[in-house]
This record gives structure tokens, C-alpha cells and sequence, in this order.
């Protein structure tokens, strides 16, 4: 790998040639792997394919040929339709440090909506199927999806319903061997593309326990798309999608009707550790673009890395990264830990708490980058336009997958519960 040339550009743990409760070989071998895949395929264009909103579908399918469409949780090598794994990790070996490595690598490239484009909708809309699905459903998409032939995109979030889940009103009523789907979802990732939406829909009465989760076909009579346009993560195709009595086979229903919320909400924790993962890295290229302008950059006869007020933003990445990035590797130490009883400890807290901490990390260091970058780092070009782009693909790490007020009062409600667990147990 090239050597690292600023401060907390990397993460620590990997850098080091000691032992440690975490990274094995695997995992260095991995890293290695998709870092020389990324530079090599995708940095290069990264930013071309942002403006143009696209990756192209010939990037995008060879990318599924090497196995980074493989759907997580591994269940049956038929799922990943015969393919090895990115860097031919054995399928005994992946685990949760693999997928962060695969996130971590990738977003490096600075440019979240390519990342996303590859394949952000079948990241966080087919697991529900993985975990939840049948065998014959697992047979009918899965394997498809690990080749990058099917595409899926997840739909929760509504016009009048996003932090509030269970106020969803897209509804879905079972006539005979179908459901009549009416409704809208809105700011859908990959939607434009996707073959399937994987939504919330309200099979049953009001609130949590009214709500099922369907695989809703998007070629299918009644259903319209608009593209949307936010600030950033242009290649990620977001989208505004309607549905207008679509028609949706009743075996596309995942797990039991009105059962949807709990499966929605075992969904959302790996995705906030997958965007908690995104943020780090991102304010890592922060932290390395800048330091290295400053070193190159004069002012008034002298480097800006010489000016005590400049030292003082670097130092400030580290002090926020390299906490939030302990908090991740323990939280996933406990994930691995517990993988064989996961309802043991109660991580819904933990990784709300991370996804804050992380995406706070990623807003200040974005904004001190871009301050010791000057006009640089308002430009869409030359050296301070990785950090500009993140710039404006930030606020969707702290919003999306569950916004920042919401996980506080989340964290410290899952919080609460587990400390009195705790304190039951402790007394039988
Ligand atoms: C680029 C992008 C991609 C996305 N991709 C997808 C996708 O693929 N699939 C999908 O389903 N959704 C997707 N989303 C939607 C995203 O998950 C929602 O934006 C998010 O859940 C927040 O919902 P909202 O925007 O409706 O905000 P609201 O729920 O309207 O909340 C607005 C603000 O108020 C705060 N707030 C809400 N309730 C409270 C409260 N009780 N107390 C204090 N503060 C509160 C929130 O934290 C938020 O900051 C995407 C969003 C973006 C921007």
C-alpha cells in the first residue's frame, strides 16, 4: 500500500505490527485488496461518475463479478450464486470486520454517491431477505442480486413519515393472491434503477404493530419514478417513488404480515454501523487532504503546517476521529463476540451512540479541512475537491439511516434498558 503521509488519515490499529484482539491476517490481506482495487478502478473516475450521476453498467456489473455484491448475512453459497468473496476471503472467515473493511476502502474513494451507486440499494434492501426470507424467495432474488443482475433498493421513509417509521401510510390490501399497493416513498437510493423495492407498507391498523415488509416488483403497472437532487451523492440515483394500485404477488410478503417494524428495525443497526464506518473514513481524506496542503502551502514566507493555529485543527482531527473509531472496533468486538446469541447484549444503543459520535467527528473535521484549504477547498476541482465533495455529502451520514436527535434519544432509552437488565441479573 502507498505509504501514509498525514496523521490520522489511517486507521491506528491495522498500521501496526503487533497483536491485537481485532485485525488478522485476513483482515490486512482484505484491506490490501480492495485499497489496490479502489485506487486502481475507481478513484480515478470517481469524480466523472458523480457529476455524471451514473457509474457506468459495465463498472457496476464487474464489480458484482468480484463479489462485492454478495449479500450479508452469508447464508448459502447458492445465494452468492458461486462467487468468491472480494479478495477470496473463505466464507467461514467473513465476518463483521470484513464488511467495515469492504466500507472503509471504498468510501475512501471521497465520493459517497459512487459508492452508493455500485450498490447502495441492494446493500441495505436485500438483508431483509437474507435474514427474514424464505428459502424459495433467498433462491428467487439472491443469487441474482450477488451478480449485480437484480436490483434492490430499500423503502421505508415517506413524504409525512421518516425519523416515525411506524406512521408509514403506503398501504397494502390483500385482494386473493395479491396486495393492491398505494402510496409513496421518498428519497429512495438506487431507486431510479432498481428492479424491486423492498418497503414498509401497512397491512394491518395503526402504528408499529400494523405494518409488514414487501417486495414490491418496480417494472410493474402503477408504479412511477423521479429522480430527486439533493446536495450531494449525485450517482446514487435517489428517488421520489409512487405506487398506484400495484399489483404485488402475496409470496413477495418477507417474514410474517404486521411483523415489518421489528425486521426494519434489526435492518437499521448494521446500516448505521455501515454509515458510522463511512463517516471515519471520510474525515480521515479530510484530515489527510488538508494536512497535506498545509505542508505544501505557503503563507507570509512560511508553510501553513507551521502555524500553531493550523497544528491545532490537525490535532483536533485525531481528538475526534480516533475516540468514535475506538467505540467501533468495541462495539464490533462485541457484535463478533456474540454472534452466536445476539440478543444478548442489546447493541441498538451502542450503535446509535457511534453513529453520533462519528458523523459529529466527520461535520467538524469536514469544516476545519476545508478551512485550511481556503478557496481550494470550496472548489469542485484539483486538490481540494475529494473534501469538497464530502463536504456536501456529510449531512446524509448524520440524517440518513436514522437522524442525529433521534439516535441520542434512542441511545440513551436502549441504554437505560440494558444498564437495568444488567442490574436484574446481577441480583438473582
Ligand atoms: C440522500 C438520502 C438517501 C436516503 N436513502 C433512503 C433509502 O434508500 N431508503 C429510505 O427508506 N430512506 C432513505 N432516506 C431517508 C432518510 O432515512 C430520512 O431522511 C431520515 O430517516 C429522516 O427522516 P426525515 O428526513 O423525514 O426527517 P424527519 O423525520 O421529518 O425529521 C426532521 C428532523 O427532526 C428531527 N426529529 C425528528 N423527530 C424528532 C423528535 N421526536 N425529537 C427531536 N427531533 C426530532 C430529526 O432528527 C431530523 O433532523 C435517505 C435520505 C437521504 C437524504
Amino acid at each position: 500500500m502507498a505509504p501514509i503521509t498525514a496523521p490520522y488519515s489511517e486507521p491506528l490499529l491495522p498500521q501496526l505490527d503487533i497483536k491485537n484482539p481485532y485485525y488478522t491476517e485476513i483482515h490486512h490481506n482484505l484491506r490490501r485488496y480492495v485499497r489496490d482495487y479502489v485506487d486502481t478502478n475507481i478513484i480515478p473516475y470517481a469524480q466523472e461518475w458523480e457529476e455524471a450521476g451514473q457509474v457506468p453498467e459495465s463498472v457496476r456489473l464487474r464489480h458484482h463479478q468480484l463479489g462485492f455484491g454478495i449479500v450479508h448475512p452469508l447464508t448459502s453459497t447458492e445465494d452468492s450464486a458461486n462467487l468468491s468473496l472480494p479478495g477470496n476471503v473463505p466464507r467461514d472467515k467473513w465476518d463483521t470486520w470484513c464488511s467495515l473493511i469492504l466500507t472503509d476502502e471504498l468510501i475512501r474513494c471521497g465520493y459517497v454517491g459512487v459508492v452508493w451507486g455500485l450498490g447502495g440499494g441492494n446493500g441495505i434492501g436485500a438483508p431483509p431477505i437474507a435474514r427474514f426470507g424464505t428459502l424459495e424467495q433467498r433462491r428467487r432474488w439472491l443469487p441474482g442480486v450477488a451478480r449485480g443482475e437484480i436490483r434492490f433498493c430499500l423503502g421505508i421513509t415517506e413524504p409525512d413519515a421518516g425519523s416515525d417509521v411506524a406512521n408509514i401510510s403506503t398501504t397494502a390490501q390483500r385482494e386473493g393472491s395479491h396486495y393492491i399497493v398505494n402510496g409513496a416513498k421518498k428519497w429512495i437510493t438506487n431507486g431510479i434503477w432498481a428492479d424491486f423495492c423492498t418497503a414498509a407498507v401497512r397491512t394491518g391498523g395503526p402504528g408499529r404493530h400494523g405494518i409488514s415488509l414487501l417486495v414490491i416488483p418496480l417494472k410493474e403497472k402503477g408504479v412511477t419514478r423521479k429522480r430527486m437532487h439533493n446536495s450531494g451523492v449525485n450517482a446514487s440515483g435517489s428517488t421520489f417513488l409512487e405506487f398506484d394500485d400495484v399489483r404485488v404477488p402475496a409470496e413477495n410478503l418477507i417474514g410474517k404480515e404486521n411483523q415489518g417494524f421489528q425486521y426494519i428495525m434489526s435492518n437499521f443497526n448494521p446500516e448505521r454501523l455501515t454509515l458510522a464506518c463511512s463517516a471515519l473514513r471520510l474525515a480521515r481524506c479530510c484530515a489527510e487532504d488538508s494536512f497535506n496542503y498545509a505542508v505544501q502551502r505557503e503563507t507570509f514566507g512560511a508553510p501553513l503546517i507551521t502555524r500553531q493555529v493550523i497544528q491545532s485543527k490537525i490535532f483536533k482531527f485525531g481528538m475526534w476521529i480516533e475516540p468514535a473509531q475506538s467505540f467501533l472496533e468495541q462495539l464490533t468486538y462485541i457484535i463478533e463476540s456474540t454472534k452466536d446469541r445476539p440478543n444478548s447484549v442489546n447493541i441498538g444503543g451502542m450503535t446509535a451512540q457511534l453513529k453520533v459520535m462519528s458523523t459529529r467527528a466527520l461535520e467538524k473535521s469536514v469544516r476545519e479541512a476545508q478551512q485550511i484549504m481556503g478557496g481550494a477547498g470550496y472548489n469542485r476541482a484539483g486538490k481540494g475537491a475529494r473534501v469538497e465533495q464530502i463536504s456536501r455529502d456529510a449531512r446524509v451520514h448524520v440524517v440518513g439511516g436514522g437522524s442525529e436527535e433521534v439516535m441520542m434519544s434512542l441511545a440513551v432509552r436502549e441504554e437505560t434498558k440494558a444498564l437495568r437488565a444488567r442490574q436484574k441479573a446481577s441480583k438473582i
